[in-house]
């Protein structure tokens, strides 16, 4: 076995571990910025289907690939980077097998993708980044605002399936085993739950990366978006 899908059963046999018995399986999205589309294939023969990056011209180029598209036809893309709004009618007409956009921060993106989506009739999953570290500069929504932005996309946005929240969390907290960042997100489907009569198991949580992603599932994270430790460390971004 390679080191690449050595690494990738790892983490997976550690998400089985850390998956607490009542809970339905946890997600992994295999997260290949800046790796080579070699690994994509080589993981994707080994079994992994959801693979999350960061930018969309990267997306664009990688998505199109040949081998991918003639290979790898039900790789599922996630991106997991912010979203520019001149960017968003790129993401959606030129990515084969887009998946979800789980960067949805704000009333006005989701407009934007939900016009362009309705012009091609097409719907897609999505998820509401939640900026729970309170840091000025990080992308997300306040979790004073998602209620609100999960509202006006049920009710407005037609071709939007919201399956729930997404954190990147504080950074700085890398090495500090601090789990605030997940218990915010935590709080944030209670209160959506509660408000919108929804189950707890109807939304998902997508939260925990290479340094954290067994103790964001063990307070329950339902999806991962693991890089570094399956693929190696990144040498540039
Ligand atoms: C890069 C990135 C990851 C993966 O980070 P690792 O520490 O390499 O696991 C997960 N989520 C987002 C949003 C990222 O940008």
């Amino acid at each position: 076995m390679s080191d690449l899908v050595e690494n990738f059963k790892t983490v997976l046999q550690r998400i089985r571990e850390a998956t607490p018995a009542n809970q339905k399986p946890v997600r992994l999205i295999a997260i290949s910025k800046t790796k080579p589309v070699e690994n994509i294939i080589e993981l994707y023969k080994a079994g992994q289907r959801d693979f999350g990056e960061n930018y969309v011209d990267e997306l664009e180029t990688k998505a199109n690939d040949n081998v991918i598209l003639t290979e790898c036809s039900e790789i599922r893309w996630h991106l997991v980077g912010h979203l520019q709004s001149n960017k968003v009618s790129r993401v959606l007409t030129r990515v084969p097998n887009l998946y979800c956009i789980q960067t949805i921060d704000s009333i006005e993106l989701a407009n934007r993708i939900n016009n362009s989506l309705k012009q091609q009739s097409k719907t897609l999953n999505i998820l509401l980044q939640v900026n729970t570290s309170q840091e000025a500069q990080k992308s997300g929504i306040s979790k004073d605002d998602f209620l609100a932005l999960y509202e006006h996309v049920k009710t407005n946005c037609t071709q939007l399936n919201c399956q729930g929240l997404m954190t990147i969390g504080l950074l700085d907290n890398v090495n500090a085993a601090d789990d605030s960042d997940f218990h915010v997100l935590i709080q944030c489907r209670k209160e959506l739950c509660e408000k919108f009569n929804l189950s707890i198991d109807d939304i998902e949580l997508s939260m925990g990366m290479s340094h954290d992603y067994e103790r964001a599932i063990q307070v329950g994270s339902t999806i991962v978006r693991v890089g570094s430790l399956i693929f190696g460390a990144r040498l540039r971004h």
